[in-house]
Parts: C-alpha cells; structure tokens; sequence
C-alpha cells in the first residue's frame, strides 16, 4: 500500500504520479544545478528555453502530432478556449455545429454563441447519437464535439466519421493522453491539464496550421494574450506563462513514455482499470451505471447505489481506507463518481472494488 496517499478519485484536480510528485520535490530547491526552484526561473532564461523546447518534442512525441499542427500551452483553463477558439477561428457569422452530450459542449455552446453562430445538432446526456442524426448546417466549417463528458461520464469510442468538409475540433481535457489519438483528424484539441497530465491553470491547444495563419479573423475582439498566431511565434510566452505548470506537465509526460511505456500502454491499464470497476458495478444488483454500455467513459465512472439514501454512509465507509472524493457531481443527487485518470494506480480500484463488496455485507443489502 501507498504510505501517506490516498488513492483520490476527484475529478479534478487529480492525482499525479508519485513518481512525479517525488522528482519535483527533490529538483525543489535547484532545478538541474541552477540554485533555484523551476518557479523561480526566468521565462525568458536558458532553464525555461530548455525545458519548454523539451516538453514541445516530447508532446509532439508521445501524442505523434504531425508537423502542420501548433502547440501551445495556454494558460488559464480548458472554459477561457470556449471563447479563444471562436475568436481565433470564426467570423462573427461563421457557424459552429455542436454536438452536445452533457454539460461541457453545452457550456462552450454558451460561451462560443457570444462570438459566433452556434446550432445545436444533437442533444443528449448518457449516449451518443450516430453522425447520420446530427443536424447539420450547410456551409458550416466547424463540428464540435467534447470527447469525454466528465459528469455523465460519456465517451465518444471512435472519432466520429464526419463529412469530408468539416472540420472537428474537441474539447479533450478529460482524455488526452489517455490512449492515442489521431491528430490529423482534427482542426482542432485542447485539454486542460489537471486531469490527466498536470497541475490547473494550462491548457495545451494543438491546432492545424492553416486555420491560424493570417491571424485571428476577429482580430479587433480577441485579446492579444489569446491569439494563437501570436503564441505560437512566442513559444508559449507573450506574457509571463505558468511555467511551473509546464514543468510538471513535462514531468507526467517523461512517466507516461519512460514508466509506462507510451499511450498504447497507458490505454491498456485505463482500460484495465475501467473494466474491473464496470464489470462489478453490471455483476452486483446493488450498484448501476449510468451511461450505456456503448459509450461508457473509461475515465469518469458514475454510478448509484440502488439502495436509497446510502450516499452518506458509503462515502465515510471509504474514508478510513483512503478512498476519497467519491462524491457524485452535485445536480446527480445521491451518485457516486469514481474518477480513475492515468495517475490512479490499479490497486485504488481493486480496493474500491473490494469496499463496495464489503459494504454490501455489512449493510446486510
Ligand atoms: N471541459 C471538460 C470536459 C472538463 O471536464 C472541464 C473540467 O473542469 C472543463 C472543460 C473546464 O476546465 P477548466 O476548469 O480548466 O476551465
């Protein structure tokens, strides 16, 4: 077991490698030799231009990100590119088709509508209607989808196969870097990072090329900071960026492609993981899903008991064995949520597991 950590299945903030956690705290004081904390470097010094052109190739690496696509990290959260994305990529009459699942792609309807046109083409909150229902606009450039509802714990299991003239862009924050993924069908990803890969407050943007040149079309509307014409030819730093989160983010990186051995591999352990706990919640009558099966979230796992009233009970029931944060989002009154990013170590499941079966027993369901 774990000393001093508990397993903590928030949904973000979450938890980090420890073997992260560790180098961090050893570098804490002097970061490669140089006699400061990475928090205390220049960004425009030798240590950050070193680190930043590190953990660009490594991105670039782990996620094979094709050489027409930027990337940039962003800082704030994954909610300020809800604005950034229309602002750098549409006119004020361009349309964005979105295809909303839950309450991210509903929020970035929201934010997106003040900059440009929105049409909702689908609605729904624990599947994903097929392509073909969608209802399409005509001329429009941009289908927007988010990849993994965190909330209702709903993922897309393939890129959807859209018309060959539209352009996708997704809001990845709550799976990037949890399994591959191919760039090329994109314009446009982005993910806040304190999910899967670092602490909040960046956000990494990897965008197509050809949708940035020429600058933002609403240039006089976007802020200067957010302009990713503007970033990319300031490697990340028109003002001062977070550059300690870049650091970690790095860090969480070098153990996904060194302890852990690249995304194939990451996949098969998120996938391990998501299974052992679904295969528990269909096996016991006391405890459903939420979603259905086809669309199930390998990284988000809502589920109830279906005995009332338990939510209570069952939280402080885990405490003491340091299982924490297993508290349903507050509309889902009542649910569980287990949240189970790459950070969370198979054996937080297995004990998870094991304490839904013993308080079936001494509940005496
Ligand atoms: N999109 C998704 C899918 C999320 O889960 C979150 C979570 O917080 C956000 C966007 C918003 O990110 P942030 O809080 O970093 O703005």
């Amino acid at each position: 077991e774990e000393k001093e950590r508990v397993y903590n299945f928030s949904a973000g903030p979450a938890m980090l490698p420890r073997e992260v956690l560790e180098t961090a705290a050893k570098e804490m004081l002097s970061f490669r030799g140089s006699g400061m904390s990475f928090m205390e470097c220049s960004h425009r010094g030798a240590e950050f231009k070193a680190l930043y052109a590190e953990l660009q190739e490594r991105t670039r690496r782990v996620l094979k990100i094709p050489d027409n696509y930027s990337v940039l990290f962003c800082a704030g959260g994954a909610t300020h590119q809800f604005a950034y994305i229309p602002l750098n990529l549409c006119g004020p009459e361009d349309v964005i088709d979105v295809v909303q699942t839950g309450n991210w792609s509903k929020k970035f309807a929201e934010e997106a509508g003040r900059y440009c046109k929105i049409n909702i083409a689908s609605k729904s909150s624990d599947f994903i209607p097929a392509v073909e229902t969608w209802k399409l606009t005509e001329g429009a450039k941009f289908i927007y989808f988010c990849d993994n509802e965190t909330i209702h714990g709903v993922e897309f299991p393939e890129v959807p196969k859209v018309p060959e003239d539209r352009i996708l862009i997704a809001d990845m924050s709550s799976n990037l870097f949890s399994r591959p993924v191919d760039i090329s069908k994109f314009g446009l990803l982005y993910a806040c990072a304190q999910k899967n890969f670092g602490p909040a407050g960046c956000t990494l943007v990897i965008v197509r090329n050809d949708l940035i040149v020429g600058g933002p079309k609403q240039a006089d509307k976007c802020p200067i900071v957010g302009g990713y014409e503007l970033l990319k030819k300031k490697d990340s730093a028109y003002n001062t960026p977070p550059t300690y989160n870049m650091y970690i983010i790095n860090l969480v990186l070098k153990w996904i492609e060194e302890t852990i051995g690249g995304l194939d591999k990451m996949a098969e352990i998120n996938a391990k993981k998501a299974d052992l706990l679904y295969k528990y919640i269909d096996e016991s009558e006391h405890w459903s899903g939420i979603a259905k099966p086809e669309f199930r979230s390998r990284m988000n796992i809502p589920f109830r008991c279906t005995h009332d009233d338990m939510q209570a009970k069952f939280l402080e029931y885990c405490k003491p064995r340091g299982l924490i944060t297993l508290k349903g989002y507050r509309t889902m009154v009542g649910s569980f949520r287990a949240s189970i990013y790459n950070a969370m170590p198979l054996r937080g499941v297995e004990k998870l597991v094991e304490a839904m079966k013993d308080f079936e027993r001494d509940m005496k369901f």
